[in-house]
């Protein structure tokens, strides 16, 4: 059976861009005669708020996206996100990392520059080469810590890895160009590379539809799902929603939220369809 999801951070109200991509999710799995799926990705608190994760629900529901079971709100969940982490550390593939963003900044002026990864420069590793002595002492000492995947070690555990990409075919991965990820961070003792794999595992996602901003990640998630032994999804990523100008919608185009749209009296089948449905 197909199994879908829509997963927003709930840190805005639901814009236009984000009823394209449930509908992706939705018309993919209900064409089927599958299930579709509503997860809050909430394990920034500094960034999501439940008012956003309580409005997303109700957005939905007044456009007609229904979703089956239980909506999973991740924030609850940091100690299965842990056993997960646990089982990476068991393999020796996680170490923390104490350094600051200012210190990784200096760290990389010092040495004239790193290689860029999808999300910026990559890692110089430099907690990497720290003895167990002195990881153990800055611990006891309560330095504040992320954890970091040993990329190199990770790629060496499980080879060569592709994926799915219904409309493409298979897409070879290069997870290496990420560097040295963090998986829990210092103030979220999750990420969401991490959280994303273990929650499409656990429920069944069958095909994983989102954005195509999220493509290059896909190879970290294939990276993470192989190390853990989950299965392995297919993906669509569909285009984003741009704007007059082909910008990129954002949260800050107020007007394009959907309950703004529906303020201003437009029907949710026109909602729908100015978001490309
Ligand atoms: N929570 C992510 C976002 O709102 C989407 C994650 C995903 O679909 O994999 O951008």
């Amino acid at each position: 059976m197909i199994v879908t999801r829509f997963a927003p951070s709930p840190t805005g109200f639901l814009h236009l861009g984000h009823v394209h991509s449930a509908l992706a999710g939705w018309n993919r799995a209900r064409q089927a005669g599958g299930r579709f799926l509503l997860r809050i990705e909430d394990i920034d608190a500094t960034r999501c708020r439940p008012e956003f994760a309580a409005a997303i629900e109700e957005d939905l529901r007044w456009l007609g996206i229904d979703w089956d079971g239980p909506v999973r709100v991740q924030s609850r969940y940091f100690a299965d996100y842990r056993v997960s982490l646990d089982r990476l550390a068991g393999m020796g593939l996680l170490y923390p990392c104490f350094c600051t963003r200012a210190e990784i900044a200096r760290e990389i002026a010092a040495s004239g520059g790193a290689p860029q990864g999808p999300d910026g420069p990559l890692y110089p590793g430099t907690c990497r080469r720290l003895s167990a002595a002195e990881r153990e002492a800055r611990m006891a000492r309560g330095d504040p810590f992320a954890l970091r995947l040993d990329m190199a070690a990770a790629v060496a555990r499980v080879g060569a890895l592709d994926f799915e990409e219904e409309g493409r075919g298979r897409l070879r991965c290069d997870p290496a160009r990420f560097g040295d990820v963090v998986l829990a961070r210092k103030e979220v003792p999750a990420s969401y590379h991490l959280c994303v794999t273990h929650d499409d595992a656990r429920d069944g996602v069958t095909v994983v539809t989102r954005g195509e901003d999220l493509l290059p990640a896909t190879d970290l998630h294939r990276l993470i799902q192989s190390l853990m032994g989950w299965p392995e999804p297919a993906y669509r990523h569909h285009a984003l929603l741009v704007d007059a100008e082909g910008r990129r919608l954002a949260k800050r185009d107020g007007a394009l939220a959907v309950r703004a749209l529906r303020e201003a009296g437009r029907s949710p089948a026109e909602v729908c369809s100015m978001a490309g449905h």
